[in-house]
């Protein structure tokens, strides 16, 4: 059986302009980005990996999701929504066992509420960030709307596993595949890439680590000026982010393509990754 690994583009989101956000184009034209999650057929049922905003989030945005929503330019269309791509793809809800969250902002995990049933895996960390904010800036990121459903949560910590000179921790793994959590703190506080294998090598989804292939892929990295600031506003810790970034690089450039990596709201690597399929397993 061959278990599949869907890209779904759960939010189109249009900020600022073509030339601040995606690095060149106009500035009288809006800027484009995604939110790039993974649905992934398991034997254990499907596991999405982070979730983008939930439906109720788009018809009936609160205050945490209205900010967030009107900062990102994102087009309110619940077609979007994972819930409603899922069903599309012919499955039910509560096919969604798992959810694996890279972090607890609301384009990340605004979803969690559309599946109640599924067990939510994050780090540590991060849990406790969203549970107990201590900043301003973690009080007005996170939305206990979004966990008022009382998920059933699965919380993990690294304890001395590696991967690819990462610290990591097994989420879901068999004999075939592995599921790993790969701490990249910085953008908030537990703040975590997701890595997946499958049988043409790996797959790193790294969240909001980066926001444009071009932090990470050129031979000379460079940020869009508004995507910079964006991040800088949004970091918990910036010597962590940007000490987590330069890994990145690192491995990009050393694992000749055969770990993927692909960040949350890069367009031209979700439109990449539309073109071909990958399967859940592992590289023979
Ligand atoms: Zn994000």
């Amino acid at each position: 059986m061959a278990y599949k690994i869907h890209h779904l583009n759960t939010a189109t989101l249009c900020p600022g302009n073509q030339w601040g956000v995606n690095g060149s184009g106009s500035i009288l034209k809006k800027g484009l980005m995604v939110c790039h999650c993974l649905l992934v057929e398991t034997d254990q049922g499907l596991v999405l990996i982070d979730t983008g905003f939930g439906i109720q989030d788009v018809l009936h945005a609160g205050f945490a999701e209205r900010l967030s929503m009107q900062a990102l330019g994102a087009i309110a269309d619940p077609q979007e929504c994972a819930i409603n791509q899922i069903k599309k793809l012919g499955y039910r809800p509560d096919d969604v066992r798992h959810i694996i969250l890279t972090h607890l902002d609301v384009d990340h995990a605004g979803g969690i509420k559309d599946f109640p049933q599924a067990t939510v895996h994050l780090h540590q960390n991060e849990f406790i960030a969203g549970m107990r904010p201590i900043t301003l800036q973690e009080k007005l990121r996170y939305s206990a709307k979004d966990w008022a459903h009382q998920p059933n949560w699965k919380t993990h910590q690294v304890v001395g596993e590696r991967w690819e000179g990462f610290d990591a921790v097994s989420v879901l793994s068999d004999a075939l595949y592995d599921i790993l959590l790969v701490p990249l703190h910085g953008h908030s506080r537990g703040h975590c890439g997701v890595a997946v294998s499958t049988t043409e090598g790996w797959i790193l989804h790294c969240g909001d680590a980066y926001f444009s292939h071009q932090e990470i892929k050129l031979e000379v990295p460079k940020c869009p000026p508004i995507l910079a600031a964006v991040q800088a506003m949004d970091d918990t810790s910036r010597a962590d982010r940007l000490y987590n970034q330069q890994r990145l690089i690192d491995l990009h450039h050393s694992s000749n393509e055969s770990i993927r990596l692909l960040c949350s709201h890069d367009h031209e690597e979700f439109d990449t990754c539309c073109h071909y399929t990958s399967f859940l397993g592992r590289k023979s």
